[in-house]
């Protein structure tokens, strides 16, 4: 007789969990045996699989196995401690054990009725972070997949606020030349949310940093003025605390002041910043934040919580309401006006419950454990910094505040070309050997570095140096 169709039996899946909870547990004490980097080249993975769906249903073992065997190795891994590219994160213990529930749970945060636990959970959990990071309490927290939908629903908001939500009936036409500002170090993501708000690339006028990669107040007042001379409507200003590049600090405060004496919306991504503020050694990170609109954090990035789970908090939650809730005679519910419906304050419907990682990460670690474990990270990626200034081909890029150390070596008669080769030959040659992954950037949109990223929690003080020791092998001459 043939299987009548359903789900895989209990037994199976109670069998299989075992099996993958043993598997997680030896991956990651075994992690440093693998290449940080993939060796893959594009494509190699996808000619090993096959082109079609099997017709009929295939054995889990061998489905594991291909897991092991061809998709673990074609994986980055960014859970292993020599990872220092881009911004380092982490799926710690309680972020993964909370994401299997999640899907366990399978619950739909639409509506507080299709998921009561999920909808409170976040309420709460959001609430908790908010006090870690000494934000004021008419702070709502909305959680996200990414900072750049966070960014982009908070921008949402603003254009709503700036027409007088005249922009749901009539679109970006209800706002005379709208424009948004942020400094030429900004993160991409503002670009994108100009892009696909309306607003447009012209819309978004960057401007100069100082020195230190910081927003310069002065050149924001005297555009601002120049603008509505012109009969532009300012719509916001993004600040940033934690620059992608260099992780510089927008004067947050000294805009505050501009956007306040200007009636315009500010908006904080501090997508990876943010999180230095769970220390008290560090809250001047967020100096001027409590009077910002909203505010954008990960905790995908430095708080130990695994892709995805952005969290966006605003002053005005019902203005995230005004701008966003959209409510079908099939969505509605009894609780509707009793209980807050999530799905009222982004663009999603359906959401999950990322909350739920979050809560399990705050509740292992507490506050103070994150805390000192950010803390740590800032202490090795100090170490690292004062190693490079101690040696004399080497040259620090950018001041290093956080967990990041911007450097490049440059031998004696070399010019700007011949050293961001260089480097670039650096980068490639450790990134080869799997020991240690990094990354470039631009400093000031034009001299080539190497970022050192320190955040993950498997990261000690030994990798760290072995990196170092690689470095200036490949550079010793
Ligand atoms: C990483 C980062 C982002 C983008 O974050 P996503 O969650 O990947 O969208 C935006 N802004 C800053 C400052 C960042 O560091």
């Amino acid at each position: 007789m043939a299987t009548p169709p359903g789900d895989m039996p209990i037994g199976e899946l109670r069998r299989y969990a075992h099996e993958i909870a043993d598997w997680i547990a030896d991956f990651l004490d075994h992690i440093e045996e693998r290449p940080v980097l993939s060796p893959t080249r594009p494509g190699e993975l996808t000619a090993r699989l096959s082109p079609s769906p099997p017709k009929h249903g295939e054995d889990m073992g061998q489905i594991l196995a291909d897991f092991y065997d061809q998709i673990v190795p074609a994986s980055t891994q960014w859970n292993h401690p020599g990872f220092h590219a881009l911004f380092a994160n982490t799926a710690s213990g309680p972020g993964i054990l909370g994401e299997t529930l999640t899907a366990a749970l399978n619950a739909n945060a639409m509506m507080w009725r299709t998921a009561p636990a999920a909808t409170e959970v976040e309420d709460l959990t959001l609430d908790w972070l908010r006090q870690m990071l000494g934000l004021p309490k008419e702070f709502r927290g909305h959680i996200n997949d990414t900072a750049s939908v966070g960014t982009l629903v908070a921008l949402a908001a603003a254009r709503h606020r700036c027409s007088g939500g005249a922009v749901r009936e009539q679109g970006v036409r209800a706002i005379a030349k709208p424009v948004i500002y942020c400094s030429v170090e900004a993160h991409s993501s503002i670009d994108k949310a100009a892009i696909l708000l309306g607003l447009g690339n012209e819309s978004l006028h960057k401007i100069p940093t100082d020195g230190a990669f910081r927003m310069d107040v002065e050149a924001l007042g005297a555009r601002i003025a120049d603008d509505r001379a012109q009969g532009c409507t300012p719509v916001a200003v993004v600040a940033v605390v934690g620059t992608t590049s260099t992780t510089a600090v927008d004067p947050v405060t000294a805009i505050a002041d501009v956007c306040e004496r200007e009636g315009i919306f500010l908006h904080v991504d501090a997508a990876y910043g943010g999180a230095m503020a769970v220390h008290p050694d560090f809250r001047w990170v967020l100096d001027g934040c409590h009077r910002a609109d909203s505010f954008v954090v990960n905790p995908h990035k430095w708080l130990f919580v695994p892709m995805d789970c952005s969290c966006l908090y605003v002053k005005d939650v019902e203005l995230l309401r005004q701008s966003f809730s959209l409510v079908p005679p099939y969505l509605m519910s009894p609780e509707h006006g009793e209980a807050r419906d999530l799905m009222d304050y982004g663009p999603a419907l359906g959401r999950r419950f990322r909350a739920l990682k979050l809560w399990m990460v705050l509740r292992y670690f507490g506050s103070e454990g994150v805390a000192e474990r950010v803390a740590h990270h800032v202490r090795l990626a100090g170490e690292f910094r004062d190693w490079v200034e101690a040696e004399k081909e080497w040259k620090l890029m950018a001041p290093a505040s956080m967990g990041l150390v911007l450097c490049r070596h440059e031998p004696a008669g070399m010019d700007e070309v011949e050293i961001a080769a260089h480097n670039a030959r650096i980068m490639e040659a450790v990134n080869a050997n799997g020991r240690s992954f990094l990354s470039h950037t631009l400093v000031g949109g034009e001299r080539y570095a190497l970022r050192v990223a320190v955040g993950n929690l498997r990261t000690q003080r030994r990798h760290l140096e072995n990196l170092w020791s690689e470095l200036k092998e490949l550079t010793s001459t």
